[in-house]
């Protein structure tokens, strides 16, 4: 067993841990690591013994707080009775039910649920499925995808032909994946436009239109309003292509309703989701299908069928405890919570707007946003948050907030506290 690490120091980085390799990590110069001991709520302590209030809900997943009871008597019913069958030829009631029950939240004809283990994994079953679509449909050539500036959908390799070039990385990568189509999201009446000419010239190459719903969240938390998801399932109709809708973000609440789309009243033919799934406590995607795509894959030819099939495959305990966040959306006032986040989010926040440096303050839903027009030293700024009793991530040129849709009113302050006065001593 691995000793706990040592307190910060300021002369050690992430290097002198022997045997990790941490995400997004230059290993020579990142800082060395905070180890987190326990959970409770909004709070994250420490092996040093200090207790963080947290602001980003583990990479936006734990919607309910740490160790809600309700979800960690689903886990442990759960492992007492099977913890992991394989999904080949064989189901069980936990997915089943989490099947019908997204079915049931999801708007339309989204009924068909095919189960992964991550939202990379759940976006790559999405573009299977849209090329294969085509395919099953007798339409030859669909094998793109058009995708835009700014979004993200996951670092497998398929995944980073589709995110925002800057942040995938793709110089480094070219030639390695297949190039795909970049497009700017149809925000006004000239990208419209523009949109739709490139439809017009490339369609027949096109599978799917891809976008993240209302906020684009690694790619900086750029939102965009309603009637740009309204714009795009437009011109694919007009055009014969699908549209994904990856609301592996923004799916379960974050942005105030249950789902990003519901918003723009659209049905997406298919859309990704993870994170909340689970409420922060396992590994659990979805990949969820309409009708009219499921039915495209039924034929007496068994080569028509979708060929994907994790090991993992819908892991009982991870479906239990995705059951069990549903009932808490159900049991508990979870949206309610996350207009009043919203409301404080936008007074505590506003503030920020007369410090130099900031570019822009936005909020929606769970998600507060504070925009500079540059961070110089994003480790130094981390630091000054987690020496406030605060853990925020800031990255590219923001300082964001995603909490728990539980967190009290005083934590939620602790945290909009610590970005105007951090933000304040930086100016
Ligand atoms: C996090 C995220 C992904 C990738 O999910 P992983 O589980 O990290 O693979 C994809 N799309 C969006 C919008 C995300 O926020």
């Amino acid at each position: 067993m691995a000793d706990p690490i040592s307190p910060t120091a300021p002369e050690k980085n992430a290097a002198d841990m022997p045997h990790l390799w941490l995400p997004y990590s230059q290993m020579q110069t990142a800082p060395f690591p905070v180890e987190a001991t326990r959970t409770q709520g909004s709070r994250i302590t420490l092996a040093d013994g200090r207790e963080l209030t947290d602001g980003v809900a583990a990479w936006w997943t734990a919607c309910h707080g740490y160790n809600h009871p309700h979800l960690q008597q689903a886990l442990i019913h759960q492992a007492a009775t099977m913890p992991h069958v394989m999904f080949g030829g064989m189901v069980h009631a936990p997915a089943r039910t989490l099947a019908a029950r997204l079915a049931a939240l999801l708007p339309g004809d989204l009924e068909r649920v095919f189960f992964t283990d991550s939202g990379s994994v759940a976006m790559e079953v999405a573009l299977k499925m849209a090329v294969q679509f085509h395919i099953n449909s007798g339409t030859h050539g669909r094998t793109r995808m058009l995708s835009f500036r700014g979004g993200y959908h996951g670092d497998t390799l398929g995944m980073m032909s589709i995110c925002d070039p800057e942040e995938g990385m793709h110089s480094l990568f070219a030639g390695v994946f297949p190039e795909q189509i970049l497009a700017d999201l149809p925000l006004d009446e000239q990208s419209t436009a523009d949109l739709d000419a490139l439809l017009a010239e490339r369609g027949s190459e096109i599978a799917a239109v891809i976008t993240e719903p209302l906020v684009q969240g690694a790619g900086g938390m750029l939102f965009h309003a309603p009637d740009v998801l309204q714009t795009l399932r437009a011109l694919c109709d007009r055009h014969g292509i699908l549209l994904i809708v990856d609301e592996i973000f923004t799916g379960f609440g974050r942005t105030g309703t249950m789902f990003a789309c519901e918003k723009a009243g659209i049905v997406p033919d298919i859309v990704a989701l993870s994170k909340a799934l689970t409420g922060g406590t396992m590994a659990l995607a979805a990949t969820v299908a309409r009708r009219h795509v499921f039915e495209k894959f039924l034929s007496d030819d068994a080569d028509r069928a979708l060929m994907h099939g994790p090991t993992f495959m819908a892991n009982p305990l991870a479906c239990a405890v995705a059951n069990a966040s549903l009932d808490l959306f159900e049991q508990e006032p979870r949206l309610k919570q996350v207009a009043a986040i919203e409301d404080q989010l936008r007074r505590e926040l506003a503030p920020c707007r007369a410090i130099p440096g900031v570019r822009d303050v936005r909020v929606m839903g769970a998600i507060g946003v504070v925009e500079l027009d540059k961070i110089e030293d994003a480790d130094a700024l981390r630091r000054a948050f987690v020496d406030r009793g605060t853990w925020v991530r800031p990255f590219r040129r923001i300082v964001y907030l995603t909490p728990a849709f539980t967190i009290t009113t005083e934590e939620l302050s602790t945290l909009t506290g610590a970005i105007v006065d951090i933000l304040k001593a930086r100016a």
